[in-house]
């Protein structure tokens, strides 16, 4: 309830730890005050209550402003437990392991193209397999699915699916070490072997749009980014595949939990240590997905990259990429806490890493400025660019991810006539190709939260910086 929130600067709140005998530290909260009545709606602020009795959680749980209610963990939620014998906990990654977006930049500008959107949302639509369940061009055998596996987005380079360039520009190059395919069961490769260079459904898109205004013209200058600009987003994860090896892991965590002797508030928050047999093969099964999910996303790159360059033949540039983020993953990262360097296991589900000026991980080019952070609002609002600013001191390198969802997907479908979205969504400019019309009612822009006001907020604190906004102007959708 809001009286037991307390204020600690306009856009951070936050429930002391003596709220509840069982939380270890304290819950927080970026918003502004107006948006604590929506976020007490569901029960999301009691999941991130339950989130802080994590065992090894350090300094607090938090929540972005895009929160709404998850499985366990709330999405818009970050958790860091202590490395290593801290708990790892699938729910607070998410059953699409490595969902992420990223974004293509080209050299057109929107009036150079307008009589030509249409079109290229249809051949789109052609090139890029949506749906849920939809299988693609590629068959993998499972041993090639072990090299995607182990891989990430190189397997996609390598075959012909995408360029060298582009692996600079992905979170972690597109390929996390610690992956073993061995901890990824049958049942999940063989729900993988034809989702390659598939975004799947409702929530997932490929997305054309111009950058309709510039906040930071120094950090765009660096990205590349101008006024006017035609740019492409793409936003999917690890599929069935990741969905499988969430399922597998829960059910696993559930068994194993009482021989580490650990209780829970809430059983959806399964867990073990992260250095115990288990966890260790969960997080190489997490990382595994993780580099599917990129591979993914090289691969529908590829895909818009030959769409695009069938409507837009003379032109010879290739689409570039900006930045890929991951949003459901946990990582282990160096945090300062209480003046001290810590290894810290950072749980992001529904949040973007958002690391500033100077962070190793860095692009070279970036390094200056902080990160590229993408933040999709919804198919008929607009959506921004950030860079990563003072994230580390305040939610462990994390920024939201999204505009968030404000009405259930049977709510959404409740109250939205699809066909007529469709027609009022064209007659604004925007032209929707989508597998479903309840797949347009589920994602109406209705359904979502106002994104200016959750990319102000994460703007007030400091944790990132806007630097340009997106406006859509053709969407394909799951
Ligand atoms: P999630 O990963 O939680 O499913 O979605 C991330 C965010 O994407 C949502 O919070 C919402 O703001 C945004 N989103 C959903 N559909 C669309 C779309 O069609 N276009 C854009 N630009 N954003 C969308
Ligand atoms: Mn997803
Ligand atoms: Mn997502």
């Amino acid at each position: 309830q809001k009286k037991d929130i307390k204020k600690v600067e306009d856009y951070l709140w936050e429930v002391p730890k003596s709220f509840r005998e069982d939380m270890l530290v304290p819950a927080r909260i970026l918003a502004f005050e107006h948006m604590l009545d929506d976020i007490l709606k569901d029960r999301s602020l009691n999941q991130l209550i339950n989130v802080a009795t994590l065992p090894g959680i350090k300094v607090a749980s938090f929540v972005m402003p895009d929160v709404h209610e998850g499985y366990g963990f709330p999405i818009g939620g970050v958790a860091a437990t202590q490395y290593p014998d801290g708990v790892i906990s699938p729910g607070g990654i998410g059953y699409d392991i490595n969902c992420g977006v990223r974004l293509l930049v080209s050299e057109l500008q929107i009036e150079q193209i307008k009589d030509k959107v249409e079109v290229l949302s249809k051949e789109m639509y052609h090139q890029i397999p949506s749906g849920m369940g939809k299988g693609g061009q590629i068959k993998l055998s499972i041993e090639e699915i072990d090299k995607v596996l182990t891989q990430g987005a190189e397997w996609a380079v390598a075959r012909g699916y995408g360029l060298q360039e582009d692996l600079e520009y992905i979170e972690s190059n597109g390929k996390l070490d610690d992956a073993d395919s061995a901890f990824v069961s049958d049942m999940a490769k063989k729900r993988g072997a034809d989702q390659l260079g598939t975004i799947g459904s409702g929530n997932h898109f490929v997305e054309v749009d111009y950058i309709e205004e510039i906040y930071d013209e120094a950090i765009a200058k660096v990205y590349g980014l101008y006024k006017g600009q035609v740019v492409v987003l793409i936003h999917t994860g690890s599929r069935g595949l990741g969905h499988q090896v969430a399922t597998d892991y829960i059910r696993t965590m559930i068994n194993a939990m009482p021989k580490y002797n650990i209780k829970l508030p809430d059983r959806e928050l399964a867990c073990v240590p992260f250095n115990s047999e288990e966890g260790q093969q969960y997080f190489k099964a997490m990382c595994a997905a993780a580099n599917f999910a990129w591979c993914n996303r090289e691969v529908i790159s590829w895909e818009v990259r030959t769409a695009w360059g069938n409507i837009f033949r003379k032109e010879k540039k290739p689409l570039k990429l900006l930045y890929d983020v991951a949003h459901n993953i946990a990582k282990i990262e160096t945090h300062r806490i209480k003046g001290k360097d810590r290894k810290v296991i950072v749980h992001r589900k529904g949040a973007t890493r958002a690391f500033g000026p100077g962070f190793k991980e860095l692009p070279n080019r970036y390094s200056d400025v902080g990160q590229p952070v993408i933040i999709p609002g919804s198919m008929g609002t607009c959506s921004y660019i950030l860079a990563g600013a003072s994230s580390e001191n305040i939610t462990f390198g994390s920024c939201c991810h999204g505009a968030g969802r404000r009405l259930s997907r049977t709510a959404a479908k409740r109250q939205v006539n699809a066909p007529v979205l469709k027609e009022a969504l064209r007659e604004k400019g925007i032209f929707v190709e989508a597998g479903s019309f309840r797949g347009i009612a589920e994602e109406a822009p209705i359904a979502y939260k106002d994104v200016n006001m959750v990319v102000e907020t994460v703007s007030a604190s400091g944790i990132a910086k806007k630097v340009a906004k997106l406006k859509p102007v053709a969407v394909v959708k799951g």
